[in-house]
């Protein structure tokens, strides 16, 4: 497995996923290090995600419904630029799979090996994406339906733009198209983050021209997350010329982004130019039908997946529904939740547990925290007054109480640092920065401060004490 890492050599950080584990051991407790996180290998590094890989698809459901953020926040302490975590499911040799696994366990390992030998494979299709399993209601029905025409090739327009928020189906409807194209045309699929990549390489490597051949001989282009194509130039300069050359040749190209065209920052105006040219389509927040919809569907599919049904009851998959608006990727993640437990307990969560288990979603979906209602409580908890927190003054008993808001503010809200700057008197961002790290380390070093922080978290969050 570390082969594969050892060829990056251009990458400036290599994780050091044992440090990585070790510090979740201290954070999430010896048992729950030994059942999940102990399981969990680094794959591959890119330059801001990571690829992990685990033995089973049930560890990963499971680590991924619970344990995913503190991974990744974990691994942000070393690794600021990573933003997000894959899986894959790496079956090792002398380990058995769950009986349950061995039909999807194939195609995962096929997938793997395309990983591998990247060399000349960009393509990574996963045959689990398809256009039967994409559930379509209003908010992504014209996406699904542009999709299904470019693959159709009854499509004039060239290209396709899908945009929309994270988890709303984009990188499932390009593999759809993938999937669906590959039967019969030469389809390379790829995220702009992975043509970075290989363009960085090819140019260390001499293998310019097989790069530019391999691009242009394709007969359509996938290429995932647009937004994160940046800076570079020369990149940019082969990237527009290998758009134009594939258009000649009327390839297919279907790009995806979580913006519109006009909105992408970094990148050249005639690229964005090209892409307007096209057709673009945005995929909306599912609506509570497709929300009810995508929840029967993936409980059935979960479910089959085991010899022992579970079913959850309709007012679970109501709850749900009703619940978890923001994206479908939570929902999936929701219902991964309410699967993976009925199978450890052996018995379905009732009402109350599954609030439980699915607290911190609820949450985000409802989250209504304000810079304002944190500062109102840190303020009275600590028995300080709002001026005296928002003043200049540094008085001790004054700059612990300003850092814990500012804390909170921090990992409670989406708000960027400047901004959180700007709510404490205009402080600047680097006085956040410090603020939070202050707090981070005060926290892991002295339990009181731990407990005082996640009393907070319960009063911000749901209004109640302890
Ligand atoms: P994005 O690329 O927009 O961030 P993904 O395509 O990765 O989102 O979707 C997140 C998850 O939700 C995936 O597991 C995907 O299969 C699933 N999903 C999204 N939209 C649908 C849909 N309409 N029907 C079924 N599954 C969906
Ligand atoms: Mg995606």
């Amino acid at each position: 497995m570390n082969n594969t890492r050892t060829n990056k050599s251009f990458e400036k950080i290599n994780l050091d996923w044992k440090l990585v584990q070790s510090e979740l051991k201290l954070k999430l407790g010896i048992e729950v290090y030994e059942s999940w996180i102990k399981k969990i290998d680094l794959h591959e590094e890119f330059n801001n995600y990571i690829l992990l890989s685990v033995p089973t698809r049930f560890i990963r459901d499971w680590i991924t419904s619970r344990y995913l953020d503190q991974i990744l926040q974990t691994i942000r302490k070393h690794k600021k630029q990573i933003i997000r975590i894959e899986f894959k499911i790496l079956e090792k040799n002398n380990q058995k799979s769950e009986k349950f696994n061995d039909l999807n366990q194939k195609n995962e390992i096929e997938n793997v090996s395309f990983i591998k030998d990247s060399h000349l494979q960009y393509s990574r299709i996963d045959p689990n994406k398809r256009f039967e399993n994409f559930l379509i209601g209003s908010s992504n029905k014209i996406a699904f339906e542009a999709s299904l025409k470019v693959s159709e090739n009854i499509s004039h327009y060239n290209p396709l733009y899908i945009y929309g928020g994270v988890g709303l189906g984009k990188t499932h409807l390009l593999n759809s198209i993938g999937h669906e194209m590959s039967k019969n045309k030469k389809v390379m699929f790829i995220s702009a983050e992975r043509f970075m990549y290989q363009f960085v390489k090819s140019i260390k490597s001499n293998e310019m021209v097989k790069f530019k051949e391999n691009f242009r001989n394709t007969d359509v282009l996938l290429i995932d997350d647009i937004q994160f194509m940046n800076g570079k130039e020369a990149m940019q300069e082969e990237f527009f010329h290998t758009f134009n050359a594939l258009l000649d040749k009327e390839s297919k190209i279907i790009v995806s982004a979580d913006r519109p065209p006009n909105k992408l920052s970094r990148i050249q105006e005639r690229i964005k130019s090209r892409f307007s040219g096209g057709l673009v389509v945005d995929i909306q927040k599912p609506e509570y039908d497709l929300r009810r919809k995508i929840v029967n569907y993936k409980i059935n599919e979960l479910t089959n997946l085991y010899a022992d049904k579970v079913n959850v009851t309709d007012e679970i998959q109501d709850f749900i529904s009703n619940k978890v608006t923001t994206n479908v990727r939570e929902l999936v993640g929701a219902i991964n939740r309410i699967v993976s437990f009925s199978r450890i307990y052996n018995k379905l969560p009732s009402l109350s547990e599954t609030k439980i288990i699915l607290k911190d979603l609820l949450n985000l979906t409802e989250n209504n925290v304000t810079i304002d209602s944190i500062q109102t409580i840190v303020c009275k908890f600590f028995k300080i007054s709002k001026n005296e927190m928002l003043s200049s003054r540094r008085s001790r008993y004054l700059v612990r109480p300003r850092q814990t808001a500012i804390y909170l503010t921090k990992i409670l809200t989406t708000k960027s640092l400047p901004e959180i700057g700007r709510e404490f008197s205009n402080r600047d961002h680097t006085t956040i920065i410090h603020s939070v790290k202050t707090i981070e380390k005060l926290k892991e070093k002295n339990p009181d401060m731990n407990n005082n922080i996640n009393k907070l978290k319960n009063i911000i969050l749901y209004n109640k004490e302890g």
